[in-house]
């Protein structure tokens, strides 16, 4: 009987990894990094539950490092099978993932050097080569696709509308010639976002494992392209510079095409935007050549590519980036860390937030103890690079960008699915989260919906006779 087994994103939002086991065979959809609090973090450095060498692929949803962040380490610690995903999360993923390696070296060099660690000398999860070797077992799938794996498993990507290249991935286990479908969501987009496409709906299937991260949430109704429009005008009107922290992958096109958008219907004249961030230019070039998987290309949009508009200008060098700062306004900085935690932004709100003029406008989920969330606050005060920076500016927050469904949508999404599933099982959610939407599909769909636990296994009891199997050569 084929088994499934939740070891990460149960219970909890980070650390997505699920593997199946069928006929001697084993398969994993998604290997994330577990972040946030100390207690989950330490999970990456756990020997995993399973012998990396025997896994034969591993299925990856998205590029988000809570899906991929773990796929190096597996590499390392002697994963050899393929590596599926689709074509722009391949591309995405490099720049990702050698960003992550990066960071951890420069942490650990910290540190180190601090003498703050039990483990001497302390090391990065992965570094560079580790990426570099996970790259190359990764094959490309597009959407709508089936894909052999073995005589065991095959699968189907469906478009996840939640960032480029994302996807749902609907996985088939053949055994003692019967067949058992298991639908994995990644991470559901909304309907109606910006730049991303509206996700395909979920399919019959004999079961499911539903992401809940807003599960008992319903985002507010607000038209992001109105908020936008206020705050560029009144930052416009002092003279002021409009300071946006952005992740570099995802929101940062999505700011670049909404203000874009307000320029081309004449509800804002033109205004110079910097794109203070190597890796959002690069992730930029990635939405650019893929116009056919975002509702606009980025890379012709109004008969011009966005990326080199007159009022577009990237900043990849430090000594670029420091040109900034006396910049006077109108005018746009992008910069990340989206969370103010790090990163080129620091730097940036060092210089402008202690003048009134300017504004700092916040476009995404700010984490408990993170700098983004001290401003949203209010505090009239900041500490940066070791110095007390006044905060006179305007602290502005853009609603309604969130990259995952609400409860809501969750249900809108569900509504494909027509003969009840054997299970639902509700992951990628805060536990009052994962609870709420499992009680909603049982009362709104009366599908049985559980919360499995980090670390539970279940058996999966066999679906329909299968056909004659496929030729896997
Ligand atoms: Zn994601």
């Amino acid at each position: 009987m084929p088994r499934l087994a939740f070891l990460g994103a149960a219970q909890t939002v980070t650390g997505s990894q699920y593997l199946i086991e069928a006929g001697g065979r084993s398969l994993l959809v998604d290997s994330g990094m577990f972040q946030g609090e100390k207690q989950l973090r330490l999970r990456n450095w756990a020997e995993p539950e399973f012998s990396p060498a025997k896994v034969d692929a591993i299925v990856l949803t998205h590029t988000h490092l809570d899906h991929i962040g773990r796929v190096p380490r597996l590499v390392k610690q002697g994963f050899r099978g393929p590596v599926y995903c689709t074509p722009p999360t391949k591309d995405l993923a490099e720049i990702l993932l050698l960003d992550a390696a990066h960071l951890q070296k420069e942490d650990a060099g910290y540190l180190n050097r601090k003498g703050l660690t039990k483990h001497s000398p302390a090391l990065p999860l992965f570094d560079e080569e580790d990426v570099r070797e996970a790259m190359e077992l990764i094959r490309t799938v597009p959407l709508g696709r089936p894909q052999e794996v073995n005589h065991t498993f095959s699968f189907t990507y469906r478009d996840a509308g939640h960032l480029l290249g994302a996807a749902s991935a609907h996985v088939t286990v053949r055994e003692e010639g019967r067949e058992t479908r298991v639908l994995f969501s990644g991470d559901v987009g909304r309907f109606d976002a910006v730049l991303t496409k509206d996700p395909d709906l979920a399919p019959d299937t004999d079961y499911l494992v539903v992401e809940s991260t807003y599960g008992n949430r319903t985002h507010p109704e607000l038209s992001v392209l109105d908020q936008l429009e206020g705050v560029l005008r009144k930052t416009f009107a002092r003279g002021g510079v409009l300071l946006i922290p952005a992740f570099a992958v995802g929101r940062s096109q999505q700011m670049v095409y909404l203000m874009d958008q307000l320029v081309t219907e004449g509800r804002v004249r033109a205004f110079p935007i910097h794109i203070d961030s190597p890796m959002a230019i690069d992730a930029t070039r990635i939405y650019a050549s893929y116009p056919e998987s975002s509702k606009a290309g980025l890379g012709n949009i109004g008969g011009r590519s966005l990326l080199h508009g007159r009022w577009i200008h990237l900043h990849r060098t430090r000594a670029e980036s420091e040109v900034l700062n006396k910049m006077k306004g109108p005018a746009v900085i992008i910069s990340s860390s989206g969370m103010l935690s790090g990163g080129r932004i620091l730097h940036h709100c060092r210089v402008r937030l202690p003048h009134p003029e300017n504004t700092l406008l916040i476009t995404g989920y700010q984490a408990a103890g993170t700098l983004g969330r001290a401003l949203l606050d209010g505090v009239t005060s900041v500490r940066i690079h070791k110095g007390d920076v006044p905060v006179l500016a305007e602290i502005r927050d853009l609603k309604g960008l969130s990259g995952h469904a609400d409860g809501g949508e969750m249900m809108r999404w569900l509504s494909g699915v027509g003969s009840a599933p054997r299970a639902v099982f509700v992951t990628h959610g805060e536990v009052e989260a994962a609870e709420a939407l499992a009680a909603r599909i049982s009362r709104e769909r009366g599908f049985p919906a559980r919360v499995p636990a980090l670390g539970e296994a279940f058996d999966l009891s066999p679906g329909e006779a299968a056909g004659p199997g496929p030729e896997v050569l």
